[in-house]
């Protein structure tokens, strides 16, 4: 069976005691009750020390992102060996502001991808396309592109490891989100792509993310190969948050 899935990107956002009284506030909802969704956040890297130290049983930690390399002269970067030091058990690899803002290539990120799996953190993978590529009805061949590079030739045992994220660009902390129907045509897409270079296309997770809300979770979680959410905005509060691991756990 596949894992349910929310997981939260904060991205640049709230301050360290900020982000701690989030977890907290998680971890105790979650304490209360026993659920099957896997429950996992992304704070920035200068947070991961703090929450780590509250030794959570059921918030899961990822960073937003690593280096390729182990360690190195690579001044302001973060080494997935250090990541492993912070708790840390997911990265967040391919994000579309990684991608357009600081020029990350799929080749790049197929190495970080390579490097997470030999040390054993699980990447999320994330993918999509721009609104331009959806209007010229490109945006099957962009993910499959995208994710043929990050994931082609992989070893089975490192591919059963990864979660991908679809996340239309047009969708990204625009408000506007991917109908129900375009995210389960996308995901299912995703899963043939799977099922073509391995054989846990029915186990790896497919997150939808794009302005993933309390208001559209219901519609798109319902959708037979939507596996959970990447949650940007909606993550920095406890209520939505909160909100989307209930509406998650009941569809
Ligand atoms: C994201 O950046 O991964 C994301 C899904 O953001 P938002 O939910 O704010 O659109």
């Amino acid at each position: 069976m596949r894992e349910k899935i929310i997981a939260g990107n904060w991205k640049m956002n709230l301050s360290i005691p900020e982000g701690v009284k989030l977890v907290e506030d998680i971890e105790h909802y979650l304490a209360k009750r026993p659920l099957q969704t896997k429950v996992i956040v992304a704070p920035s890297f200068t947070h991961l020390y703090s929450i780590n130290q509250l030794n959570c049983l059921h918030v899961k930690l990822s960073a937003q992102n690593c280096h390729e390399s182990k360690k190195g002269a690579f001044t302001g970067e973060i080494s997935p060996l250090i990541l492993q030091d912070l708790g840390v058990q997911y990265v967040i690899l391919g994000h579309s502001e990684r991608r357009e803002l600081f020029g990350e290539s799929d080749a790049l990120i197929r190495a970080k991808i390579e490097q997470c799996l030999s040390m054993k953190l699980k990447p999320i993978i994330c993918c999509g396309e721009s609104l331009e590529e959806r209007r010229k009805n490109k945006h099957f061949e962009v993910v499959k592109e995208q994710l043929n590079t990050a994931l082609y030739g992989l070893q089975e045992k490192s591919l059963k490891e990864c979660m991908i994220a679809y996340e239309p660009v047009w969708a990204i902390g625009t408000g506007e989100t991917a109908s129900p129907e375009q995210a389960q045509e996308m995901h299912a897409y995703i899963r043939r792509f799977l099922g073509s270079i391995c054989h846990y296309n029915e186990t790896i997770s497919i997150l939808y993310g794009g302005s993933c809300k309390p208001s559209n979770a219901q519609a798109i979680f319902s959708q037979k190969d939507v596996d959970g959410g990447l949650i940007g905005g909606a993550s920095l509060n406890s209520e939505d948050f909160i909100e989307l691991i209930h509406l998650r756990e009941l569809m």
